[in-house]
């Protein structure tokens, strides 16, 4: 569980919510999605504000999906949208 205090989104004066989100990256005509991650959201607007530990995984695996959507791509695979997911996803909490 986390213990922190909740962060106040500094545009709307509303205490954030720990909850899952969907970030999504698109660059390049490929978007990238990744569900059901952990992250302060604000409950006016929706914006998420990740940890900087779920940031550095979401920086890194977006990077390699991009990487891999480019190169299938490249030599005009016929697959255009891939599902991953992987089963450890709930170490991407904070530390309480
Ligand atoms: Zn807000």
């Amino acid at each position: 569980m986390n213990t922190k205090p909740a962060p106040i989104c500094g545009q709307h004066k509303q205490p954030k919510e720990w909850k899952q989100t969907t970030y999504v990256y698109s660059e390049d005509g490929i978007t990238v999605s990744v569900p059901n991650i952990y992250a302060w959201v604000c409950p006016v607007d929706g914006e998420a504000a990740f940890t900087p530990e779920t940031a550095d995984e979401l920086f890194k695996s977006v990077r390699q999906l991009l990487a891999t959507a480019k190169e299938s791509r490249a030599h005009q695979s016929l697959l255009k949208e891939y599902s991953v997911s992987v089963s450890s996803a709930e170490q991407l909490r904070p530390a309480a």
